[in-house]
């Protein structure tokens, strides 16, 4: 049995028709940049995510930069967030010119740790990016009653978790911002590079789409250096279609983790793996990845032996942030970050992807049983 870590063939295979169609008429039409397409995206993603506006962007990484840049974010400012994240979440905040600033995360969820946050601002703080990591919010009353505290802003990273939910509320609607992907390997994912970013404030949901195209106001009139960061008429398009389909891929993916969940409670695994721990407040988790600890034995012995019986897995992620060379100068070592270098050493995310089914659940589980227990 082959189960690759993921496989979206099906799901395409369902919406073809509509989508082949879609591009046809858009290319038809000779318009590709923003326009009616972008424009009817942004109106669904604030509806789907509870939030008051929405921007399309090029990219999840871009909407992290354009909030930056809209807070006025830049050289002298730190920012905190977490080292256990896609590397996109820290670079953003580089680019800007700011420093990051690495908080640890919490043990049972890999996000976050609130608690530590507060040791870490000082009169230079400006904002605080919390990771939705692998579909589970993090703890965002906690947040963001430091950041009321202290007069910083919220961006929430939600780029894996479009959907998931902090006591009943979406994603990307309990920060100032939320900044979304639709890279296609995310729960909702278009047919490239693709993003959104959410935001609470009507004024700075003008001031986004101002940035977004170089900061020009009126035609060739520029108030401030922004950027291009305009999504494609395209990939709007595609994302439309797919994202009335989000709920059920979603419900899918919790529905897979709960099968995992009691495979790996039946197993002789016992201890020596750890599935994962949902927040009370995480009330929606979309498990854009399923991970699992390693507690015994070697992780990544386990992966290759996984990849020998045709079973793929991923390492999110496998070395912390503020242990990466780009950010030597920023004076991290070893030891600073135990939690988040621990995980890093032993997490592993198994294939959960919509259309995946029971039968290679259990196959899965039973290669990292015979791998493990025999
Ligand atoms: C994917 C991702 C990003 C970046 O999104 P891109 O669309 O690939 O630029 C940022 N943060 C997190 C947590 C992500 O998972």
């Amino acid at each position: 049995m082959q189960v690759p870590l993921l496989d979206f063939t099906q799901q395409y295979a369902g919406l073809k028709d509509e989508i082949v169609k879609e591009i046809s008429d858009i290319c038809d039409s000779q318009r590709f940049v923003l326009g009616e397409k972008v424009q009817k995206l942004e109106h669904e993603i604030a509806e789907y995510c509870g939030a008051n506006y929405a921007c399309g962007v090029t990219s999840g990484s871009d909407a992290l930069i354009i909030a930056l840049m809209v807070e006025n974010i830049g050289a002298g400012d730190e920012v905190i967030t977490t080292p256990f994240t896609f590397f996109a979440t820290a670079g953003a905040i580089s680019r800007v010119g700011a420093t990051p600033v690495f908080v640890d995360i919490d043990p049972d969820t890999f996000n976050i740790d609130p608690v530590e946050i507060e040791k870490k601002i000082t009169p230079n703080t400006k904002a605080i990016i919390p990771v939705h990591l692998f579909g589970q919010c993090c703890d965002m009353d906690a947040i963001n009653a430091i950041a009321a505290k202290h007069d910083l802003i919220v961006i929430e990273d939600a780029c894996q978790s479009i959907g998931a939910e902090y006591k009943g509320k979406r994603a990307g609607s309990v920060g100032d911002y939320g900044c979304f992907s639709f890279y296609p390997t995310k729960n909702l994912g278009c047919f490239g590079d693709g993003g959104m970013v959410t935001c609470k404030d009507e004024k700075k949901a003008e001031m986004l789409k101002i940035f977004r195209n170089h900061g020009q106001g009126s035609t060739y009139i520029h108030h401030y250096v922004g950027g291009n960061f305009r999504l494609d008429a395209l990939q709007a398009a595609v994302l439309s279609i797919k994202l009335k389909e989000l709920d059920g891929w979603s419900e899918a993916r919790t529905q897979n983790a709960a099968e995992y969940n009691e495979m790996f409670a039946a197993s002789k695994l016992g201890d020596k793996i750890q599935v994962p721990v949902v927040a009370d407040f995480a009330t929606r988790h979309i498990y854009n990845q399923y991970s699992i600890l390693i507690k015994e034995g070697s992780r990544d012995e386990l992966r290759s032996e996984l990849m020998k019986r045709g079973v793929g897995s991923g390492v999110y992620y496998p070395l912390s942030l503020h242990q990466q060379d780009c950010f030597k100068d920023l004076g991290y070592k070893e030891g600073d970050m135990p939690v988040s270098e621990q995980a890093s050493k032993e997490i592993l995310s198994l294939p959960i992807f919509p259309e995946s089914t029971t039968e290679q659940r259990k196959f899965v589980v039973e290669s990292i049983e015979n791998i493990m227990c025999d």
